[in-house]
């Protein structure tokens, strides 16, 4: 069974793997996150067939831990729950983003001479926040982070690995120069597999979580985002995100596992 690519910088955004037997009981009953049973009737889970039901896990990569190159404050706190909910059982697709930058990349503060981390920037007519230099292809801190079960995953998304434009969702790019978000080909996976609800958990809640949620209600998905299976870069912002999340019609739901 191939795990993630590494020791080679792959452009090739979707790394897909068979599905893996899974066992239909938590591992542990006695974590935090309960046990299945309870976790599937917190998350609503027993009315719609678990076929139909995705689980996407953003980002959670190294650069975003405390200590990282760009730390979400408590995002290591989110691992392991995040880790029991892909060995549940509970979903009926396990994917995983991972954000994946060539050097030098156009989100990456050091490639704007006279830029500072964090300045926002007019980038093809829409805003873009510069970042410190994160998740740099091959690099250690751009593996997805190790305390997860990667052989839950049935899919991972690559994304962020063109020079000259971000993508903060797992479902389409951020604007390019010729003003279009071109797709990840997350929502395809997704159809072809039947799902019709998704699940979204990782970092950061404010940027990548966000865009993929809103991506995936607007491509037609019931989409919740498990709130507190996500942190924020910017946690003075959660309760104007928390409104614009309703008005869109994404669920905001508390697990109650980290
Ligand atoms: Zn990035």
């Amino acid at each position: 069974m191939p795990g993630p690519p590494r020791g080679r910088h792959r452009e090739s955004c979707v790394v897909i793997q068979s599905r893996i037997p899974q066992s239909t009981k938590m591992h542990g009953t006695s974590s935090r996150a309960g046990t299945l049973e309870q976790v599937m009737d917190r998350l609503d889970l027993r009315r719609v067939p678990r076929s139909s039901t995705a689980l996407v896990v953003v980002d959670v990569q190294p650069d975003f831990m405390p200590g990282g190159a760009l730390a979400v404050a408590e995002g290591d706190r989110i691992v392991s729950p995040i880790g029991r909910l892909m060995a549940s059982g509970a979903f009926g697709a396990c994917v995983a983003t991972q954000d994946w930058h060539p050097r030098g990349h156009v989100s990456f503060a050091s490639a704007h001479p006279g830029r500072e981390p964090f300045d926002v920037i007019d980038l093809y007519g829409h805003e873009q926040t510069l970042w410190p230099d994160h998740c740099v292809q091959g690099s250690p801190g751009a593996e997805l982070h190790p305390g997860l079960p990667l052989d839950r995953l049935d899919a991972i998304i690559r994304k962020g690995f063109y020079l000259r434009s971000d993508s903060y969702s797992g479902f389409r790019n951020n604007w390019n120069e010729m003003g279009e978000r071109p797709p990840t080909g997350l929502d395809g996976y997704l159809r072809n597999r039947g799902i019709q609800e998704v699940y979204v958990c990782g970092l950061a809640r404010d940027v990548c979580c966000w865009w993929t949620a809103q991506d995936a209600a607007e491509s037609g998905f019931k989409t919740v985002l498990l709130w507190d299976l996500t942190r924020s870069v910017r946690p003075q912002g959660d309760a104007a995100l928390l409104a614009d999340l309703r008005r869109r019609g994404i669920v905001p739901l508390t697990v109650g596992g980290s």
